[in-house]
């Protein structure tokens, strides 16, 4: 489906879509839960999510740790795929291209889907470009992570496929993972460059704070670890941060 595509959905907040799901948080996706939840970015990893920031936290009930009764508490402030939702977007990393899918419905949810709008203005309506725009700010750093890994490693010696293979695993750990600063400092903004009020000036901070960052990195491993992080929480494959 693309933008034009006849869709609609009502959703009528029986809460059954926000159990048992894994749902990967961008950067920017954290800073509005925090706003959301009036807390900064480093209580928002703490609090709402997993994997350093990456992942929406669900409790062992299967509830999303939001989810107040049947309403989420920080809807103001939900990830772009609880926008998106019951679409999914995929993400074409040679073209920039986007398209669009329809997620299985929840069984029992109240949701009602239709075809008396479209994708474009689903989309408007659930203010989804904001994050769409901001992920692809955040895209060039994954690029730059990749020249200043090219720039320190000689992989003449180093088996690339293995390096890479280890950052992708190094990256996608859930737990056990080794000490990240440039991971901790991509979803803790707040952390890097301070608390702003305006989300998007915080964003175009953060962005050139981190750009100044991935350049006073020494270490590969933690370059190519945070490559591949930032690659999939924004929704592209691993094989972005490789460039492949
Ligand atoms: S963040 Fe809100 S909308 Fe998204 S799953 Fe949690 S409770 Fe549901």
């Amino acid at each position: 489906m693309n933008r034009q595509s006849q869709f609609s959905y009502d959703c009528n907040a029986c809460g059954r879509c926000c159990r048992d799901k894994v749902i990967t948080l961008a950067p920017y996706d954290v800073l509005k839960i925090a706003r959301a939840a009036g807390v900064s970015t480093g209580e928002a990893v703490r609090r709402f999510t997993l994997r350093r920031g990456s992942i929406l936290k669900f409790g062992a009930d299967g509830a999303c740790v939001a989810l107040a009764g049947t309403r989420c508490a920080i809807h103001d402030g939900r990830p772009l795929a609880c926008r998106l939702y019951p679409l999914g977007v995929e993400r074409d990393s040679a073209s920039h291209g986007e398209r669009f899918v329809m997620l299985e419905p929840v069984p029992g949810s109240l949701g009602v889907y239709g075809g008396d709008g479209t994708v474009g203005g689903f989309l408007e309506a659930q203010d989804a470009d904001e994050h769409l725009e901001a992920n692809d700010r955040y895209r060039g750093l994954i690029r730059r992570m990749r020249v200043r890994v090219a720039d320190l490693i000689d992989f003449e010696k180093i088996e690339p496929r293995e390096f890479w293979r280890r950052a992708t695993r190094e990256a996608l750990a859930e737990s056990a993972y080794d000490p990240n600063p440039l991971i901790d400092a991509l979803f803790d903004p707040d952390g890097l460059v301070g608390h702003r009020d305006d989300d998007e000036a915080e964003m175009f901070v953060h962005i050139a704070a981190l750009a100044v960052k991935i350049g006073k990195t020494t270490e590969p491993d933690m370059l190519a670890a945070a490559a591949v992080m930032l690659a999939v929480s924004l929704g592209y494959s691993p094989a972005e941060a490789i460039g492949i």
